[in-house]
């Protein structure tokens, strides 16, 4: 029986590199029925949504989706289909790897750290009150109330909140991933000695669900120390967890470790459904040129493959892509030692030299 899965190819450079990875994941030979789903820019005028219906439904019938960049204008006033869609389905997970590969451009050898972040709550949730508001006013009126400090009336002010239910099932959710791919030890990142009552109830949290887990090695680390770490010596780190914003911001300075945001994959998890995607944008500026590197986006397609259980499938295609890394031959101009090089090679040729090292390895 082939897969079902729901195919969104977005918009900018999105449609040239979910073609490339559709290629290469066929070539695994494991059988996909696609439904193919447009979302973004391209779709708003008709639908008056950047995320229609459909979408969400095709989603929630097949539970599983490959997704390609969405632009979001700045200040256009509308909501990020991609913000959108990890809400509707409660994707709580965002799963970020990063690894080195022989032939990256990168400082470091030997880094294959997962990192899990929070999707859902936190100082990214959006809970925010704008100034000169009467809502502003009465929050502000409460917090001096309640704990006899008067913030200054021109401030704006973001809440921070991290649940126990949140925290649990995303610390959960790490020692999961990491007993079921043979990963050592969990790290939790926190801020717990100056919030002591969030990020304390994240670390409090972490320590409660690592005992259920004894298999599996533990320890925590303050975010600011820990961005020192990985500067350092980021091959000591296996799987992160973190909160919302402590994630978005570690798991960039990770693909900067490793060489990049063209290798750089992710995807979105929740209990029911998962959305596979590449941590970069739709890199506008590039659209149409058969130019950007396609390997993000097959990267979380490999992530795809062990999501379904096709381990085989899923190495010989890293393996694959390893090797035309390695080569540095058929790679785009991200991966050349300089973005001029004459050499690189486009888009689909990346596909094509992959689908051939797969058919070797
Ligand atoms: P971007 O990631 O699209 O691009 C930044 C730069 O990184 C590019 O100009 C390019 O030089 C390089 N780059 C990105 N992807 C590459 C690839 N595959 N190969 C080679 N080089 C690559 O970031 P941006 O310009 O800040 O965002 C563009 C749009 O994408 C925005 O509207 C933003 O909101 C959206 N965005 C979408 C997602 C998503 O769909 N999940 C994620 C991030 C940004």
């Amino acid at each position: 029986m082939p897969y079902e899965v729901t195919l969104i190819p977005g918009d900018g450079t999105g449609p040239e590199i979910t073609e490339a990875t559709r290629r290469v994941l066929e070539a695994t030979g494991i059988q996909f029925t696609w439904d193919v789903q447009q979302a973004g820019l391209e779709v708003l005028e008709k639908h008056g949504t950047v995320l229609p219906d459909e979408v969400i439904e095709s989603i929630k019938r097949t539970k599983l989706a490959l997704k390609g960049p969405i632009t979001t204008p700045v200040g256009k006033g509308f909501r990020s289909a991609n913000a959108g869609l990890r809400k509707k389905l409660d994707l709580f997970a965002n799963l970020r790897p990063a690894k080195t590969y022989q032939g990256l451009r990168s400082r470091y050898e030997n880094i294959d750290m997962i990192i899990v972040r929070e999707n859902t709550e936190d100082l990214y949730a959006g809970v925010e009150f704008q100034r000169g508001t009467s809502a502003q006013q009465e929050i502000i009126d409460t917090i001096a109330r309640t704990t006899g400090n008067r913030l200054d009336s021109d401030s704006a002010i973001s809440i921070k909140f991290i649940s126990v239910m949140a925290t649990r099932r995303i610390v959960k959710f790490a020692f999961e991933y990491a007993r079921a791919n043979g990963r050592r030890k969990v790290t939790a990142v926190h801020k717990a000695n100056i919030m002591k009552f969030s990020d304390g109830l994240f670390l409090a949290t972490a320590q409660e669900v690592s005992k259920e887990y004894p298999d599996i090695q533990f320890e925590d680390r303050i975010v600011d120390n820990m961005c020192m770490q990985l500067v350092q010596k980021p091959e000591i780190y296996d799987v992160l967890v973190l909160p919302n914003l402590y994630g978005d911001i570690i798991s960039d300075l990770s693909a900067g470790l490793i060489g990049g945001l063209g290798v750089a994959p992710g995807a979105n998890i929740g209990n029911h459904y998962a959305v596979f995607e590449p941590v970069h944008g739709s890199a506008p500026k590039y659209a149409g040129q058969n130019k950007v590197n396609p390997m993000a986006m097959m990267f979380s397609g490999v992530l795809l493959l062990r999501h379904l259980g096709e381990r085989d499938a899923a190495n010989r295609l890293e393996k694959a892509m390893a090797r035309v890394i390695a080569e540095g031959k058929n790679v785009t101009y991200d991966l050349k030692p300089h973005p001029d090089d004459p050499t690189a090679v486009g888009t689909s040729q990346v596909a094509d030299a992959v689908i051939e090292k797969m058919q070797k390895v």
